[in-house]
């Protein structure tokens, strides 16, 4: 009660901004928002890709997960919403532009997502960044986007359970195989992160999905410690997978 009376505070002081077109009154404005899209129906059941052509059927899968493309490491990947417009523009600010704030509609979404999955989770596990990325920018984007979620969903976070073992190159300009080779074996758990994890379902949270890769990769390592199930969140997903938009900066 305490820090939402100092945050009304604060918001009578500086009263908030979109963070995508600096509207007053709120941190992302009814004309912004307005622009936000769910990613279309139907979606795959395990990994939310949107589903077209001949295996366009609800309940169905998209060919790379009854192919087995994606690894079995993880369970379930949820998006929230498309990757464009408004969204960009925060994700943008936020990862980009040093706005802090942006994370806090960001998870909202996020958190909306997560609630209309009808799935639980024991503990919320943000993806590590690069961290050289982690350097220069002050702060890795799915800690804060954890952050705020977690108190949404009244989960604990924990980022003591996973951690960046490789420094991988960037993945905005490589194709689905080649991300998907670049990011096995990027992350590992920390020594001690087992007994958190065996026996628990974990939410992996990150800010931007593209092929999946990285998120496969950090529950690859997740995997290791036997948690009964491990989904992923993400804010976002590119309108089309294959595109050149940018994986979360690895
Ligand atoms: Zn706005
Ligand atoms: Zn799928």
């Amino acid at each position: 009660m305490a820090l939402a009376g100092a945050r009304a505070l604060l918001d009578l002081i500086f009263p908030p901004r979109c963070v995508v077109c600096g509207a007053s009154g709120a941190d992302l404005c009814a004309v912004c928002a307005g622009k936000i899209r769910r990613p279309p129906a139907p979606r795959c059941a395990r990994c939310d890709t949107p589903l077209a052509g001949e295996i366009a059927a609800p309940g169905g899968l998209c060919r790379e997960c009854v192919t087995g493309v994606l690894a079995p490491a993880l369970d379930r990947i949820i998006v929230a919403v498309v990757y464009e417009g408004p969204v960009r523009s925060a994700v943008h600010a936020l990862k980009y532009y040093r706005k802090r704030r942006a994370a806090l509609p960001l998870a909202g979404l996020a958190l909306a997502a997560w609630r209309a999955s009808g799935l639980r989770a024991d503990v919320i596990v943000p993806v590590p960044l690069r961290r050289d990325r982690v350097r220069s920018r002050g702060y890795n984007q799915a800690d804060l986007l954890a952050a705020s979620v977690a108190r949404g969903a009244a989960l604990p976070v924990r980022r003591d359970l996973l951690a960046r073992v490789r420094d991988t190159a960037a993945q905005a300009r490589l194709t689905a195989s080649e991300r998907r080779r670049n990011v096995v074996g990027a992350f590992g758990l920390r020594p001690g992160a087992a007994p958190a994890l065996t026996g628990r379902t974990v939410l992996l949270l990150d800010d931007v999905v593209t092929t999946g890769a990285t998120v496969q990769a950090a529950a690859s390592a997740l995997r290791e410690a036997r948690p009964t199930a491990i989904y992923a969140l993400a804010v976002a997903r590119p309108p089309l997978p294959s595109s050149d938009a940018p994986e979360p900066d690895l």
